[in-house]
């Protein structure tokens, strides 16, 4: 119905239906069930006979509307919300894996994932290669008859690594195998994956959606046949659902999505450039950058940079942790795609779990600390961040 309207005004004005009240804001219903005008109605809605609400497990309108108007900002047929950015990857797994299939995945991904897959789908017979995302080679040499599906996320946490989402979708449907990318860290504002060719988009609400880090929430988008049918089969059964509250938080967040991400990318870009001239600091990971070594691609595959750094300083963890401990405004949280900014030291809480020379081949150092650059003034960033970096030995 709205195919032809923009990105801004998809984000705005999708799936919004007046009830007799006509209100303007999209209203939420809190309601688990739903009643039926008698009971051969109740029958034709049970049998699928007749569309309609059954009972908020599987449809509710508030929900329904965060869905209609997510698919619409990721060029997706259908969307399915769930309860947590974790349940949306969980209801993928259970949706299209089976026992005896293979998956390929990214080493560097959200750390819960990898614990997710490797203590719990491996339970349920499923095998799983890790690879380097950059390295287009690996995910090839990764293939097997059985390799349903390839898992990766797209700028990698907390690195920024960048991989090729058109040429890794190409490689996988050479082989019959489904592209999965978790888009939570661009968001549809500043990368479009099912355009590029990735068959599924996984998310992280409760990040930049959301925005200002209010509720847990996930989705998934894709076509009809594998989200419509199969991920939707698992969550009407499986119940992994989303409240219609946390729906409407997340639609509402939907609203001023670009306008955020602009905003948050340009603060990165800023703050990312005054770290690269500063003189304590040894490295800075940000697609942004010149120097960074996807920067091309990154300009060609994403419409902004996005709002996560990071960056090295010499000393290690004891530095890291000054730097950290220095800052009187920034949040000390692994949480990030907030309004308010974030500090973490990835090294012993988000990849505290990984084998040290595991964490190092990764680029994660002891004095690296990850920042997911918020909307405050950057000058008032940068004088919290200049405390610790200032009382830093030189050498
Ligand atoms: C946070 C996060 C998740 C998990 O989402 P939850 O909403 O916390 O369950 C998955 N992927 C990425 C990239 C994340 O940052």
């Amino acid at each position: 119905m709205m195919n032809n309207f923009e990105f801004n005004t998809l984000a705005i004005r999708v799936g919004h239906t007046n009830t007799n009240e006509q209100e303007h804001s999209e209203a939420i219903f809190p309601t688990s069930s739903y009643t039926f005008k008698n009971a051969a109605e109740a029958a034709a809605r049970f049998s699928g006979e007749e569309a309609g609400n059954i009972y908020s497990r599987l449809t509710n309108p508030t929900v329904r509307c965060f869905q209609d108007r997510l698919a619409a900002l990721e060029g997706g047929e259908s969307c399915v919300a769930t309860s947590s950015g974790m349940s949306a990857i969980l209801a993928v797994m259970m949706g299209l894996l089976k026992a005896g299939d293979h998956i390929v995945c990214s080493s560097s991904i959200f750390g819960t994932t990898t614990v997710f897959f490797n203590n719990y789908l491996k339970k349920f017979a499923v095998d799983i290669d890790f690879v380097d995302l950059v390295d287009l080679n690996q995910w090839q040499d990764a293939l097997r008859d059985n390799t349903r599906l390839f898992f990766a996320e797209t700028p990698s946490n907390p690195v920024t690594d960048i991989v090729d989402i058109r040429a890794l979708a190409e490689i996988a449907h050479a082989n019959d195998t489904l592209l999965v990318i978790d888009n939570c860290f661009c968001t549809p504002a500043l990368q479009r994956p099912l355009d590029l060719g990735a068959d599924i988009v996984v998310h992280s609400a409760t990040k930049y959606l959301d925005g200002q880090g209010r509720c847990l929430g996930g989705a998934v988008v894709g076509n009809q046949k594998l989200v419509g049918e199969e991920v939707f089969g698992v969550l009407r059964t499986g119940g992994v659902a989303m409240s219609p509250f946390n729906a409407w938080v997340f639609l509402k967040g939907l609203e001023t999505l670009s306008l955020r991400m602009k905003a948050h990318c340009e603060n990165a870009l800023t703050i990312a450039t005054w770290l690269n001239e500063h003189p304590k600091v040894t490295k800075v990971n940000y697609p942004g950058l010149s120097s960074h070594p996807q920067y091309a691609l990154a300009k060609r595959q994403q419409s902004g940079f996005g709002g996560v750094l990071s960056f090295e300083v010499k000393g290690g963890k004891e530095a890291g942790w000054t730097i950290i401990d220095q800052t009187k405004i920034l949040s000390i949280t692994a949480n990030l795609g907030d309004t308010k900014t974030t500090i973490t030291h990835p090294a012993t809480t988000t990849h505290g779990r990984i084998a040290p020379q595991q964490r190092a081949a990764t680029g994660i150092t002891d004095g690296l600390i990850r920042l997911s650059i918020g909307l405050e003034d950057t000058h008032d960033i940068k004088h919290d961040l200049e405390r610790g970096l200032s009382i830093l030995s030189g050498d």
